[in-house]
C-alpha cells in the first residue's frame, strides 16, 4: 500500500481485525474492513479527494479481495464515503450493500454522476497522453459499472434492527449529517460472545434546518468516530443566515455576483432552505434586494428532488413548514439551472446575482467556470460554506492565494473571499463531545478517524482527558487486531503498565513451556540418531528461545 502500516494488537472478546484503509488521518476515502473468523464486513467505500497524490490512491487495488466481502455497510451517500462502490463491484464484490433508503436514492444519482466525472477525467487525460505519445488510461469506472453496483443495494429504514445472519446484526441511526446519513451499530456474535462496534459515520450539527439531530447511542465495545472538526468550534451558528444574506446584500449593492461553491447534496438544500426563510418570511425586504438565486448544478437539482421524496426523514419544523403549504425548496427569485447553455449564459450577463454551484471544494464541475469568470472582479464575492480539504482549490482560495490556475488560464483573485463556518455539515468539537457523553456504557477503545492528523490527535487527547477512554488514531493502512487470548507484547500497543506486566508474565510462561518442550524433543531425536542438519536447526531454535527468555526476564526485572 505504500503506507507505513502499524499494527496494534489488543485484547478483545473475539478474534477480530479492523483495518483502516481510508479516512484515517485524512478526511476522505472512508473505508474500513472488519474481518471476523467467518466474515468480511466493509464500512464505507469512499473516494479519496483532495491532492493529486491522495486521488491516485483511488486507482490502487483494494487491500482485500472484493469477491470475499460479505457486507458493505454504507453510512451515507457523500462520494468520499460511497464513491468507490462501483469499483468494488467491478472488481468482484458479490455481497450486500446495506444502507438507508434515502442513501440508496441519493446514490442512484450520485454514483452515476461520479462515473460521468471519471469518464470525462479519463477522456481529458487521454487527449493529453495522445499528444505526448503515452499509453492511454481507463476511467476508474464508467456509468455502466455505477448502474450495475446499484443492484447490490439493500435499503433499510432508520432504527430497524436487521439480522444479516446468525452472527451479524446491524442498526442504522440518524446521523443528522445529510439526508439518509447514518450512525451504524454492528453486533458480531461468535461462540455465544457478542461484541458491539459503532461507526459514527459523519455526525451532523444539532438544530440545523431540514434534518433531525444526530441520534444518541447508548453503548458500544468499540467506537470508530469521525473528527473532521475535532479541534475546532463552529462560531456563531445561529447567525449564519444573517452572515450569508449580509454578504449577498453587500455584494449586490455594489453590482457584484456572489459565487457559493456548495456540495450538491445537503449543503445546497440547506442554503435553499435558509434563503427561502429569508426571502419569504422577512418583513420589509425591499424587492430590489430579491436578486436571482441560481442553483447551477444538475446534481443539486436532482438531489433536491430526492430530498422532496424523502420528507419523512425531515425534522418537525420542516414537516410543519411543508404542511403549511410552503415548499422550502421554492421561492419567487430561485431558479434551477439544468442546461449547460443556461449555465454559460450566467457568465455573459453581469447583473447582480447569486450562483450556487458544485463541487463544494471547487475540484470539478460548473463552479470552476463561474470562478474563472468572476474571481478577477473585485465587486464579486465567493462564499465558502463547507469543509475545504487540503490540496483543493477551495482550500487555496480560503487561505488567501492571490492567483490560481483555472481551466488552463491564470486568474487573479480580486473578489472578496468569505467563509461561513455555521453551515458546516459536521459536528464541531463540542458537538462530538456531547454526542460521546450520550453513551451510558462507554466504549473500551475509541478509534479516531476522518480528520486531518492535527484534528484527530487533538480530539483523541480530549477524549482520554475527559472520558478516560483509551484512543487510537490510526493512519492509512493501520490495523487493529483483537485477540481473545491477548498474549503477546504488541508494537504500538496502548495498555496500562499493570496489564503490560501481566501479558509479559503470560508470555514468559509460554516461552518457558516451548523451551522445555524443545529440550525434551531434542533428547528423543538424538536417541533416534537424527541428521546433523536437523539437530543444528533445533539448536538454533533453542538458542533463539533462550534469548527471548532472557529478554523477558530483563524487562520484568526492570
Ligand atoms: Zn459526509
Amino acid at each position: 500500500m505504500g503506507y507505513n502500516m502499524r499494527k496494534y494488537l489488543i485484547k478483545g472478546e473475539l478474534d477480530m481485525k479492523i483495518q483502516f484503509l481510508g479516512a484515517a488521518k485524512v478526511v476522505t476515502g472512508s473505508n474500513y474492513l472488519i474481518t471476523t473468523n467467518k466474515y468480511k464486513i466493509v464500512l464505507d467505500c469512499g473516494m479519496f479527494q483532495g491532492s493529486k497524490e491522495l486521488e491516485k490512491l483511488n486507482f490502487k487495488n483494494f487491500e482485500f479481495n472484493p469477491s470475499q466481502v460479505d457486507f458493505l455497510l454504507l453510512s451515507h451517500a457523500h462520494i468520499d464515503h460511497s464513491g468507490r462502490i462501483p469499483k468494488l463491484v467491478k472488481e468482484g464484490f458479490k455481497g450486500k450493500v446495506i444502507t438507508t433508503k434515502a442513501t440508496k436514492d441519493l446514490c442512484d444519482i450520485m454514483l452515476v454522476d461520479s462515473a460521468h466525472i471519471q469518464e470525462s477525467d479519463a477522456k481529458w487525460e487521454n487527449e493529453r497522453r495522445k499528444r505526448s505519445g503515452l499509453p492511454l488510461i481507463e476511467p476508474l469506472y464508467n456509468s455502466d459499472d455505477a448502474k450495475a453496483s446499484l443492484n447490490y443495494f439493500n435499503p433499510v429504514l432508520y432504527d430497524q434492527k436487521i439480522k444479516l445472519n446468525e452472527e451479524i446484526t446491524v442498526r442504522f441511526k440518524d446521523a443528522g449529517h445529510i439526508l439518509g446519513s447514518a450512525i451504524i451499530e454492528l453486533w458480531i456474535t461468535e461462540n455465544n460472545k457478542t461484541v458491539k462496534i459503532v461507526f459514527s459515520g459523519d455526525l451532523g450539527v444539532k438544530n440545523k434546518p431540514i434534518l433531525k439531530n444526530p441520534e444518541l447511542v447508548e453503548e458500544a465495545d468499540y467506537l470508530i468516530i469521525e473528527s473532521t472538526y475535532g479541534n475546532r468550534l463552529h462560531e456563531k451558528k445561529e447567525e449564519r443566515r444573517k452572515q450569508l444574506t449580509d454578504i449577498i446584500n453587500k455584494t449586490v449593492v455594489r453590482g457584484g455576483t456572489v459565487i457559493i461553491p456548495s456540495f450538491a447534496v445537503s449543503r445546497t438544500q440547506e442554503l435553499i432552505y435558509e434563503l427561502n426563510e429569508y426571502y419569504e418570511h422577512t418583513e420589509g425586504l425591499e424587492n430590489f434586494m430579491k436578486v436571482p438565486i441560481y442553483i447551477d448544478s444538475p446534481m443539486a437539482v436532482s438531489a433536491t428532488e430526492v430530498y422532496r421524496d424523502n420528507s419523512y426523514c425531515f425534522d418537525e419544523e420542516s414537516k410543519k413548514l411543508i404542511l403549511s403549504g410552503d415548499d422550502p425548496f421554492k421561492f419567487a427569485n430561485l431558479y434551477y439551472v439544468k442546461r449547460q447553455s443556461e449555465s454559460m449564459r450566467l457568465n455573459k450577463e453581469s447583473f447582480p446575482k447569486v450562483i450556487i454551484s458544485a463541487s463544494g471544494m471547487c475540484t470539478a464541475g460548473r463552479v470552476r467556470h463561474h470562478l474563472k469568470h468572476n474571481l478577477w472582479k473585485n465587486e464579486n464575492s465567493v462564499v465558502f460554506v463547507g469543509y475545504q480539504a487540503q490540496g483543493t482549490l477551495g482550500r487555496q482560495l480560503k487561505e488567501g492565494i492571490k492567483k490560481v490556475k483555472l481551466l488552463g488560464e491564470e486568474i487573479a483573485v480580486n473578489a472578496e473571499i468569505y467563509s461561513i463556518e455555521g453551515f458546516s455539515g459536521h459536528a464541531d468539537q463540542k458537538d462530538l463531545m456531547d454526542w460521546l457523553k450520550g453513551f451510558k456504557r462507554l466504549p473500551k477503545k475509541i478509534f479516531v478517524v476522518h480528520g486531518e492528523e492535527e484534528s484527530a490527535e487533538a480530539f483523541a487527547k480530549l477524549i482520554e482527558e475527559k472520558l478516560h477512554v483509551q484512543t487510537i488514531v490510526p493512519a492509512l493502512g493501520d490495523e487493529v487486531e483483537m485477540k481473545d487470548d491477548g498474549l503477546t507484547i504488541y508494537a504500538g500497543e496502548i495498555l496500562e503498565p499493570k496489564k503490560k506486566k501481566e501479558n509479559i508474565e503470560k508470555e514468559f510462561q509460554e516461552v518457558k513451556e516451548e523451551f522445555e518442550n524443545l529440550v525434551s524433543k531434542r533428547d528423543v531425536l538424538i536417541n533416534e540418531k537424527i541428521l546433523q542438519k536437523d539437530y543444528d536447526q533445533l539448536k538454533n531454535k533453542l538458542l533463539e528461545v533462550n534469548q527471548k527468555l532472557m529478554d523477558i526476564n530483563m524487562i520484568i526485572s526492570k
